[in-house]
């Protein structure tokens, strides 16, 4: 086949590859009829999943978390952040009211992949191990009150039953991740077992999912905060719900009333998404074939692998890349090696040199960033949709634009959350009562 391809004209290839764009493009249109449809599906599917365990792809996880910071908290804390390549650790004075976060340190460690599909042990150990480090390079001036012991916000940023603020049990995991004995195991167990292992004294005080805490850090900010979303190696969503309005809920009325639900919307997923044969096919080849739909459309561990699958769709229809080139070049006979030469110039052309390839590649990128990037946006009107905060003056586009307008932009915000609510389930309750 290569022969016949690699004699495909240039202007042939370059038809062909405007072709294969031009239908990438139509199935992956987001039109707002689209977005809106994406938006009541996703409302739709909170209901459910609210409605019964296992009522809906949204597991709308219950987190136990019914009160967030208010900017009292006080003491030296640790947080432990746990849910990409890397994994971070933290240590955050907290000043109370007048003084805030009056001091905060962390260390970021990047996960060996071997650990990401090892054993649950060989994980939490060298978790552990990080963690007992850089606790003990804690100065004279952390204000930990003596013989107490300290107390850790763990950030965990994959699916989990919690049962309560400080346990749960990982239901799967996500990202690249695929630690079999761990599914099913109590996550803080696990890692209190490694604490003790390499002989580090803490307690975990909050098992946190990022969004929770990013939630959490976002209303130590911003007392109007009442959502959270996360756009990056994953996607997923939390927010304040009325405790009433979860019908699986049969513990009592939290005093706020509210209740912060993990929704856990990278598994939505819906016949309204558009969906390519490139995302069926990463899909079926990824670690979870099946699961966690809207986040392959949606997020950082994804896109760049559409992106891939679209290209060398071109390299093999279009006979767009380099191995035709190589081919005609092994096959060239003259003396001079005159097609060499040429081909040489060609290929140089196709690795990024040319304006027209480069341009192409930025379309490709734009079509599937876009993408994702509205659909996520209509995941966040689903949210408002159902609780019925989605209304606004001016006409439909409005509708999407408001909806991520009024989301503030929180770098890594979720560590510093996961420490306050560990601050507010401490055992040392050590407000600010001024
Ligand atoms: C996980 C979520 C997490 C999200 C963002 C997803 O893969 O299932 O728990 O919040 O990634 O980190
Ligand atoms: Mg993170």
């Amino acid at each position: 086949a290569v022969v016949v391809r690699h004699r495909m004209r240039s202007s042939g290839r370059w038809a062909k590859a405007a072709a294969i764009v031009k239908d990438l493009e139509e199935k992956c249109g987001t039109p707002i009829g689209k977005l809106r449809q994406v938006a009541d599906a996703m409302a739709v599917e909170m209901h459910a999943g609210l409605a019964s365990e296992g009522g809906s792809k949204l597991k709308m996880i219950i987190s136990f978390v019914d009160n967030l910071p208010t900017g009292d908290e006080k003491g030296l804390f640790y947080a432990l952040d746990l849910g990409g390549t890397n994994f971070r650790v933290l240590r955050v004075q907290l000043g109370g009211k007048d003084n805030r976060v009056a001091k905060q340190e962390f260390e970021e460690v990047s996960i060996p992949p071997h650990l990401m599909v090892g054993t649950s042990d060989a994980l939490f150990d060298f978790i552990a191990d990080a963690l007992k480090k850089f606790v003990d390079t804690e100065g004279e001036d952390s204000h930990l009150s003596p013989g107490r012991q300290r107390e850790l916000g763990f950030t965990f940023s994959f699916p989990v039953k919690q049962s309560s603020i400080a346990a749960g049990t990982l239901i799967k995991w996500t990202k690249g991740f695929s630690i079999e004995d761990a599914v099913g195991q109590d996550v803080v167990g696990e890692l209190t077992k490694a604490m003790e292992r390499v002989g580090l004294d803490m307690r975990v005080a909050a098992l946190v999912n990022d969004t929770i805490g990013t939630l959490a850090g976002g209303r130590y900010d911003n007392p109007d905060v009442i959502a959270a979303v996360i756009l990056g190696t994953g996607t997923n969503a939390a927010y304040v719900e009325r405790a009433h309005a979860i019908p699986k809920w049969h513990g009592l009325l939290p005093k706020s009333g509210d209740m912060v639900i993990n929704m856990e919307w990278g598994n939505f997923r819906s016949s309204h998404l558009p969906l390519t044969e490139f995302d069926q096919a990463m899909d079926v080849e990824s670690l979870n074939p099946g699961e966690q739909i809207f986040e392959k459309v949606i997020s950082g561990m994804y896109l760049g692998e559409i992106l891939r699958r679209v290209l060398c769709s071109m390299a093999e229809e279009a006979a767009f890349f380099w191995t035709p080139d190589m081919s005609a070049m092994h096959h060239d006979t003259s003396s001079d090696l005159k097609v060499v030469g040429t081909k040489l110039k060609d290929i140089l052309e196709i690795s990024n040199t040319s304006l027209k390839t480069r341009k192409l590649i930025v379309e490709l990128c734009d079509i599937i960033c876009i993408r994702g990037a509205r659909l996520s946006a209509a995941g966040i009107l689903g949210i408002l949709k159902k609780l019925g905060r989605d209304t606004v003056r001016e006409g439909e586009k409005a509708e999407i634009r408001y909806s991520v307008g009024r989301w503030a932009h929180s770098n890594d915000g979720s560590g510093v959350g996961a420490a306050l609510l560990a601050a507010s389930h401490s055992l040392y309750l050590e407000v600010d009562d001024s």
